[in-house]
């Protein structure tokens, strides 16, 4: 976009006077954030009209997924329309300050981690790539809570960002739709966000349902003078959308949760089935000609027998060309092989609150049934095992599996052991449906916005196509040997530490050495990805630097920001756990210059973008076999973090594309696992072999540590030796120290230091989500660039 300083100031003006009474020099910083969202909102008007006009005539594909973790809008708008050092600058000459411009805006956090970040990055590819695809999903009143830190507990607090209304979404009446349960209906109101595409004048969409009554008030009640019940159904049907689930990788199993997954998953059907009429009448066998829709996990799987209601409920198809069109027209995603985390709903909830869809969930189901009994007549293990309704639970996996013709992965490792494992019996009967789409990441947010030093760096050395094309950082490796680069990538995390350093002592009132390593967790809080063995290292070597204070060791700043689900207690003696050692360590007079543990609150999408570009190291050590793939191990790697992981998930691509000798890998693999299994795994044998593990692990129990009375601590001692320590934290414990001695020492020599570093970045590329949404653009949905003029 071109960028006129005094066309922006007249508007800018204009609207702080019509919509604030304020005039521009007196305007406060809220005020500025929502008149410069206004005017960019104008700005992008035709374009974003003229942008759906042009995706109507073509194929589109629609992203149905319960979450989307935006975060914040304003700067990553104005770096995609090419202004944003113009509109620094022009504020700057009036004497406003940028930075706390753009901290008047709350995050848009629709999502819960990786599978929502994912969502949003993908939404940023579609449009920067012209690719007429659009979001769709809920617009929660309240997005994933805010972590605050009591006594090092965990408090949630409510996410308010609509507090005041938001400046990025436009709400369409004229296309609001009614969505049916079994005893009530409620409208469905929907909101569009523009998801504005880099270096293109393409505008994509992202609409969220809003849920709302059909009545205002009961009149009846009203009129009775009893005002409070009069609100009831208002309330109800208001409570659909009001908060997001704030449950990650477990399956809630809630009678709202369906609700809000029936109600945004019926409602998108009714307005893409609206637009297709309009464009192909009742030509329904076309629809697979024309959409394409992908099922974000499990969560939106319901989608399938609604479509299938619309089809032959409301259009009078037949049910077998139905099922056609249904099958060709969704994909799934699976992102996960936790066993908890695999959905499935109780038929007499899910009876009771869409008893038509359950009809035709069944039918589906018999119809299903029948083809496994003629396929597999000799083996009803078999056809009993992938039944979609068993006793009395609906297999949502299985019926995304069945109701799509495409089902994919989300790593290389993770897609082989759906495919060898989990998947079986299904990637048996339909090898042709599976295929792998690793995970990726906008370089867009992730780079060129957190890390605008490094982005610069990398653009004088290499120009600028890297913004639209990541593997063009390939090029940098001919500087690997080059010093005077090696020492600049090496000043740019030194600064990107200042900066976070500056910040937390802002936020937190913490203070930490930039010359420290900075070695960092940053995810959500999970058994499977193992803060505890993280922390029990921490704790280890905390003991060995009292022990010997004349240890050659490097100091080390140890950073961790997770949420925790709030039912899930483990996971909150955890955080404890951590901050009861932070306490203990940063305390300690004779330590404190050299170890340091940070645990940094309220993590989100906002701190990440400035926690990712200052990380040394990037922890990704859960067990191998658990984690689908991640994307913050992406992040850090594109920001020069070198990755201490197991081999899990996509850590298994990183070490191959910038070689295993540039990454810090240990740990057991999926196969020593499965061996380890077998012969038997005593944790006690770790326990009493591996030096000071026996220390740390008593420290739980033994009055070092405290976790205040709660009696978490005693459970997690529990979980680890007498029930069998399931996620392998001592077996690994060893291993994972021995590597973190390397770090300490390795970090020592600059040079070789840096030269890792920019190994990493040059190997990025494949990580970017323009070449995950270019796969499944090209593999699963069938849909061209449609680029507006
Ligand atoms: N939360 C936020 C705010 C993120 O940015 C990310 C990923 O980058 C995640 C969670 C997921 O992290 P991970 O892939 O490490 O689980």
């Amino acid at each position: 976009m071109k960028f006129d300083k005094e066309e922006w100031k007249k508007k800018l003006e204009e609207r702080l006077l019509e919509k604030f009474s304020v005039s521009l020099k007196d305007a406060s910083p809220f005020e500025i954030y929502r008149a410069l969202g206004e005017t960019v909102m104008s700005f992008i008007a035709r374009d974003w009209y003229e942008t759906k006009k042009e995706y109507s005539k073509t194929k589109q594909a629609f992203y149905f997924s319960s979450e989307f973790l935006m975060g914040r809008a304003l700067g990553n708008n104005l770096i995609n329309l090419g202004i944003d050092k113009e509109i620094q600058e022009f504020l700057k000459e009036l004497e406003i300050d940028y930075n706390q411009i753009e901290d008047e805006e709350e995050d848009a956090a629709l999502g819960n981690g990786g599978l929502g970040r994912l969502a949003a990055c993908f939404m940023d590819s579609l449009a920067t790539l012209n690719l007429p695809g659009q979001g769709y999903s809920i617009r929660y009143r309240n997005g994933i809570f805010n972590q605050y830190l009591r006594d090092g507990y965990q408090v949630e607090k409510p996410e308010t960002w609509l507090k005041y209304g938001d400046v990025w979404s436009v709400m369409r009446p004229e296309d609001e739709v009614i969505v049916n349960f079994g005893n009530t209906s409620v409208r469905a109101l929907p909101y569009d966000m523009p998801i504005i595409g880099y270096g293109t004048k393409n505008i994509n969409t992202l609409r969220l349902w809003e849920a709302h009554s059909i009545v205002d008030l009961d009149l009846g009640v009203f009129n009775q003078q009893d005002y409070l019940h009069a609100t009831q159904d208002k309330t109800l049907a208001e409570d659909i959308s009001r908060v997001l689930y704030p449950n990650d990788s477990t399956d809630e199993g809630k009678k709202l949760r369906l609700r809000q997954q029936y109600f945004f998953v019926s409602a998108s059907l009714q307005d893409i089935m609206k637009n297709f009429k309009k464009v192909h009448g009742r030509e329904f066998s076309k629809i697979p000609e024309f959409i394409a829709i992908q099922l974000n996990d499990t969560h939106p799987v319901i989608a399938i027998p609604e479509l299938m209601r619309i089809l032959v409920d409301v259009e009078g198809v037949l049910w077998e060309d139905a099922w056609e069109i249904v099958k060709k027209t969704f994909s799934y995603t699976n992102h996960t092989i936790l066993a908890e985390a695999l959905e499935k709903w109780w038929i007499g909830l899910y009876q009771e609150v869409v008893p038509r869809i359950f009809q035709i969930t069944e039918g589906i189901h018999n119809q299903f049934k029948n083809e496994l009994a003629k396929l597999y007549p000799n083996d009803t293990d078999r056809q009993n095992r992938m039944q979609i309704i068993q006793g009395n639970m609906i297999h949502m996996a299985w019926l995304a599996i069945y109701g799509s013709h495409k089902v994919n992965g989300v790593a290389e490792l993770h897609t082989e052991i759906l495919k060898n494992r989990e998947l079986k019996d299904w990637y048996e009967l339909y090898p042709e449906k599976f295929l792998n789409k690793t995970n990726g990441i906008t370089q867009r947010r992730w780079l060129l916005k957190s890390n605008p030093q490094l982005s610069s760096y990398i653009t004088e050395l290499i120009g600028d196509a890297w913004i639209k094309n990541l593997s063009e950082l390939k090029k940098l490796e001919q500087f690997l040997d080059d010093e005077k680069v090696l020492n600049k990538i090496w000043d740019i995390k030194i600064e990107k530490k200042k900066e976070l350093v500056e910040y937390l002592r802002e936020t937190q009132g913490i203070d930490i050495n930039p010359k420290s390593i900075f070695d960092v967790q940053v995810k959500r809080m999970h058994e499977y990805k193992r803060q505890l063995l993280n922390i029990f290292q921490v704790y280890n070597l905390y003991q060995q630097l009292k022990q010997n204070p004349n240890m050659d060791f490097t100091p080390t700043t140890y950073i961790y920001g997770a949420k925790a689900a709030p039912g899930y207690k483990v996971a909150k003696g955890i955080i404890r756990l951590i901050n009861d050692v932070a306490q203990i360590v940063n305390g300690d007079d004779e330590i404190k210059d050299k170890l340091k543990v940070v645990f940094i609150e309220n993590y989100r999408v906002t701190v990440a973008e400035k926690i990712f570009p200052a990380a040394d190291i990037s922890e990704q050590i859960s067990t191998a076999g658990k984690e689908a793939s991640g994307t913050g191990n992406m992040k850090f790697m594109l920001n020069g973090a070198i990755t201490l992981g197991t081999l899990d998930g996509a850590n298994v691509e990183i070490a191959k594309e910038a070689g295993e000798e540039n990454e810090y890998i240990f740990g057991m693999r999926v196969e020593d696992i499965d061996e380890l299994r077998k012969k038997g795994y005593d944790p006690r044998f770790p326990y009493n072999n591996i030096t000071g593990l026996k220390q740390v692990v008593d420290a739980l129990i033994d009055g070092s540590l405290s976790d205040l009375g709660s009696g978490i601590y005693r459970e997690i001692h529990s979980l680890l030796m007498e029930r069998g320590d399931q996620y392998f934290v001592l077996e690994d414990f060893e291993d994972y120290r021995r590597k973190q001695r390397e770090i300490n020492r390795d970090y020592k020599n600059k040079i070789s230091w840096a030269k890792k570093m920019l190994k990493n970045i040059a190997n990025a590329g494949k990580f970017s989500s323009d070449r995950t949404i270019l796969e499944y653009a090209n593999e699963i949905w069938d849909i061209k660039e449609t680029k507006i003029k």
